[in-house]
């Protein structure tokens, strides 16, 4: 037993009201013991009734349990903690994709990995080749060394490796490690390495201080050796930083001339309604509660997003069967997962643990898809759909 034992008679003598012939006692709250306040669970159960509705709903997520404690408001504020090292030892470079101008997951485990050989002493410095991301403290870079090769999503790999080849020169670090990705980072590593006349370590799975890994043959053998200086990062195989924030501070760039033997090439825009929903990093979905299909359509256009839904709305002919998100249809690896009218079910939810981030609109607070959420609206998906393509169309137009 942790509480405080209750004593009648002091509580007693608390309420006797001074004076008078005959013993009078105030009616109302008993004077509380010093030590934890007591709950109470109908002032609880008050606040945490949601307003309006015929039936009185319940949200014990809201403000209800954040009465039962100490707002954070009550706790002392804490700045968020900040690793400066200021002199390292040696240095790590991770350079980013960072495709469309925001890192990508396979970035963040990139500097994951180029954090670790960095722990030991040293920097993890995060090199772009083009204009700035936000979230680089966050993913555990020390530094940051901006060399501009180009515009965001330019294709100009003869001026990333220049870039690339300057920042070695500049830094001379220890190791430099590239995503081995399609967006770029492979094919980069590979002209650093030519350029450089250094061994490439490609697709390295598992990494320390004194021996580096990757698997071959499919997964059935493995191939170590010392860490040489350049090596690529396979794709989900290392863990993206969480710790504490570094310090990201900025590196002045070094002067560079890229030898031009292509012109800069711009890609292509894909048609995202075109895209599988595999390949989709921005996914519009709908699900039973969506009832106007041409605002739905309308929406997807405006934001530019890749169109999916639910089992239920794929088997009432919605939409195509390919586009069904879910155990049963595609697993989905998008940024983002903008998902209307769907309740959540656990086939549902399979779909999509590999989302970064999940907006739900829903008109039940107690949907599943609603606790999966990052950002969560509970509205009518039919009132929000044309809100959000006016407002949309207002970015745009501003
Ligand atoms: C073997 C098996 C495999 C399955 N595989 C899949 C799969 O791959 N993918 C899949 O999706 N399902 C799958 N299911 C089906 C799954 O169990 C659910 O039935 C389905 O996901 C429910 O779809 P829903 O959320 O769109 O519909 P519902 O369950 O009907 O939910 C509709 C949601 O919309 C909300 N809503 C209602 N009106 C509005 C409004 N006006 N505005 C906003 N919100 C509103 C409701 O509150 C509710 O949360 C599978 C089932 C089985 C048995």
């Amino acid at each position: 037993m942790t509480g405080k034992r209750r004593d009648p008679r002091a509580e007693r003598q608390a309420r006797l009201i001074a004076g008078g012939e005959r013993k009078r006692f105030a009616l109302g709250a008993v004077p509380q013991p010093a030590g934890r306040p007591r709950r109470d669970p109908r002032s609880l159960r008050r606040a945490a009734t949601v307003p309006g509705g015929v039936r009185p709903r319940i949200d014990w997520h809201g403000g209800a349990r954040m009465a039962a404690r100490p707002g954070p408001d009550a706790r002392p504020q804490s700045q968020p903690e900040i690793r400066i090292t200021a002199d390292p030892a040696f240095l790590v470079l991770a350079v980013a994709d960072h495709p469309g101008g925001a890192l990508s997951e396979h970035d963040r485990e990139t500097i994951g990995a180029a954090r670790s050989l960095a722990d030991a002493g040293g920097g993890a410095v995060a090199v772009l080749t083009s204009g700035t991301v936000e979230g680089l403290a966050e993913a555990g870079a020390d530094r940051v060394l901006s060399v501009p090769a180009g515009h965001i999503g330019d294709y100009d790999p003869e001026a990333r490796t220049a870039a690339v080849l300057a920042a070695i020169d500049l830094l001379k670090p220890r190791h430099v490690l590239f995503p081995e990705s399609a967006e770029g980072g492979a094919d980069l590593a590979r002209r650093v390495a030519a350029l450089s006349g250094e061994r490439l370590f490609g697709g390295v799975a598992s990494l320390s201080a004194d021996a580096a890994s990757r698997r071959m043959r499919g997964g059935a053998m493995e191939m170590a050796a010392a860490p040489p200086r350049l090596m690529s990062i396979a794709e989900n195989a290392f863990a993206a930083h969480d710790g504490v924030r570094h310090e990201a501070r900025a590196l002045d760039a070094p002067a560079f001339a890229p030898v031009r033997r292509i012109g800069t090439v711009t890609p292509l825009a894909i048609e995202a309604g075109t895209l599988s929903l595999a390949d989709a990093d921005f996914i519009l979905s709908g699900g039973n509660g969506v009832t106007d299909w041409a605002a739905f359509a309308e929406l997807g256009r405006v934001l530019g997003a890749t169109l999916g839904g639910s089992r239920v709305v794929c088997d009432e002919g919605h939409l195509p069967r390919d586009r069904q998100v879910g155990a049963s249809g595609s697993l989905v690896t998008a940024r983002c997962y903008l998902a209307f009218g769907i309740a959540g079910a656990p086939q549902h939810l399979q779909g999509i643990t590999e989302v970064r981030h999940v907006v739900a609109i829903n008109t039940d607070l107690h949907a599943e898809m609603i606790k999966r959420a990052d950002l969560a609206i509970i509205a009518d998906a039919q009132a929000v759909m044309p809100a959000l393509v006016a407002h949309a169309k207002e970015r745009r137009d501003a």
